[in-house]
């Protein structure tokens, strides 16, 4: 990091999924040569999903870690120069912004992309994590399509696990709702459409007390809060965590509007947050739609709003100067 302390970039991204790394490429193209610090999960969420199908240019799917490979390759082809380091701090009292990589590093920037992404929350159960793709997984959009004519479970009670029990209902033969109390938290809408849907079943006041099985699901055991009942569903084969996600946005906190959970706001339709100079992507300020295609698009959006913002600092800059002499 020696060669860039003390530094001053166009250009700093912070997180390395598609909405930073596309960030990256189109910033690149601009001749801005940004530097990304790729954070704590170099590659983001999709290096821990097996099979990509719903991202559009590869025809036959591909493997989420090959695919934010390629989204490396691409951006540092033109110059984006991406690194293993994690934005520890972030000075935003005066311009350019002083950044702190791996609480020694510092340097500058004109500019700010955050792409810190998202993370989905899981139950921490060592069942769970030993079968995380392999049967356990947190988005249906993503991995239901491999449970055709099969038992899933999803466990939660809010508009995620609704939404997300109702799309595995095109896949599965049956869906299973596992929910801690009585009543769900999802919209009235989203209970609706799930209540109506003969494929869906609740267990109520139950909780997911282990996932079951050695390389991959083969059942779950639930426990029934009132009665302490364990009931085994042997014939379960695949369970989707919905029980929310958490906005990686902490370093941004106290500084820029977040809505209550902690997801950046943006104006408009740009990526432009309250603070100049700061724009944000992905999953970092979006809490609906979450995909990698969509996200990718915000990416892009955030380095065109960067170049533009940047453009007309060079030109304040310039009629500054111009006043001076
Ligand atoms: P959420 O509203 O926070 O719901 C999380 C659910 O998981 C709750 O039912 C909660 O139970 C349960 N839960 C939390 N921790 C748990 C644990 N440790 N063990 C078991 N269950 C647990 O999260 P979300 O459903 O992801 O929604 C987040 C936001 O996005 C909401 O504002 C939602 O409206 C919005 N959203 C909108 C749409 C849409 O409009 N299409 C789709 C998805 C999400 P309790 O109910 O007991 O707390």
């Amino acid at each position: 990091m020696e060669d860039i302390a003390g530094k001053t970039f166009d250009v700093v991204i912070v997180g390395s999924g598609p909405a930073g790394l596309t960030a990256a490429l189109y910033a690149a193209r601009a001749d801005l040569n940004p530097l990304v610090f790729e954070g704590p999960e170099p590659g983001g969420q999709l290096m821990t999903t097996t099979d990509v199908e719903n991202f559009p240019g590869y025809p036959e799917g591909v493997m989420g870690p090959k695919m934010m490979q390629d989204f490396r390759e691409q951006a540092t082809r033109f110059g984006a120069d991406c690194r293993y380091g994690f934005v520890s701090d972030i000075d935003f009292s005066k311009r350019p912004y002083k950044i702190t990589v791996d609480e020694k590093t510092e340097l500058y920037a004109n500019a700010i992309i955050a792409s810190t992404g998202a993370s989905a929350k899981w139950l921490h159960l060592e069942s769970e994590q030993k079968l995380r793709g392999k049967g356990v997984s947190a988005c249906a959009t993503c991995d239901g399509a491999f449970f055709r004519d099969q038992h899933v479970v999803v466990v939660g009670g809010g508009d995620t696990a609704m939404e997300e029990a109702t799309f595995l209902t095109k896949f599965a033969s049956k869906v299973t709702v596992v929910h801690r109390r009585d009543e769900l938290r999802a919209s009235k809408a989203m209970q609706t459409r799930a209540f109506n849907n003969d494929k869906i079943e609740f267990m109520w006041d139950s909780e997911l007390i282990e996932v079951l099985g050695e390389k991959v699901v083969d059942g779950v055991k639930t426990k029934n809060s009132n009665t302490g009942e364990v009931t085994e569903l042997d014939d379960v084969t695949g369970v989707f965590v919905a029980i929310g996600h958490k906005p990686n946005t902490d370093l941004f906190k106290g500084v820029v509007e977040m809505d209550d959970v902690g997801y950046i706001k943006t104006k408009g339709q740009s990526t432009e947050t309250d603070l100049p100079g700061l724009f944000a992507c992905g999953d970092a300020m979006d809490a609906v739609y979450r995909q990698a295609v969509t996200a990718a698009g915000t990416g892009c959006k955030a380095a065109l709003d960067a170049e533009r913002y940047l453009g007309e600092l060079e030109s304040e800059e310039a009629i500054a100067e111009s006043h001076w002499k």
